[in-house]
């Protein structure tokens, strides 16, 4: 009986890999080859800067307050005459979860999530992202 039902198991098995090998494939073989995926993407978070290279972040905070993770972002500003400068404007991708929270709540449109998806990396100080990185990855996303 035990010998039946093990033919039985290799018959549907054989008809599983007989029925794939007629289908296209639904992998890639990465690193060589990429899909490509929808504009809703969530990869890492970047900055939207002006022709200037300023951002327009008010200093509201309202993205701190939405992020459930610690010290993913970190912003230090200062009002002065009416107006706010900001002096650090950092992201943590190595704490970022991807989740949106802070490009949906900011009033200014500061943030964006971008295609970036690879960001594996043995050294942990370089998932701290600046003004500066943040939106030059921007200009290369076009
Ligand atoms: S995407 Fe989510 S986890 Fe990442 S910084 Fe924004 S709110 Fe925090
Ligand atoms: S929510 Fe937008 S405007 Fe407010 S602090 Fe964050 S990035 Fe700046």
């Amino acid at each position: 009986m035990r010998f039946f039902k093990g033919i039985f198991a290799l018959v549907e098995g054989m008809k599983m890999v007989a029925c794939h090998l007629f289908r296209a494939a639904t992998t890639v073989q990465y690193p060589e080859e990429r899909d490509k995926f929808g504009s809703r993407l969530r990869g890492c978070l970047a900055i939207n800067v002006d022709k200037n290279g300023e951002i327009e972040c008010v200093g509201c905070r309202s993205c701190i307050r939405v992020c459930p993770c610690i010290d993913a972002i970190k912003i230090e500003s200062e009002k002065i005459n009416g107006g706010v400068i900001i002096n650090k404007f950092e992201i943590d991708k190595g704490k970022c979860i991807l989740c949106g929270n802070c490009v949906f709540v900011c009033p200014k449109g500061v943030l964006k999530m971008t295609s970036e998806y690879e960001m594996a990396d043995s050294d942990k100080t370089v998932f701290i992202r600046g003004i500066d990185e943040m939106s030059r990855f921007e200009e290369e996303e076009g």
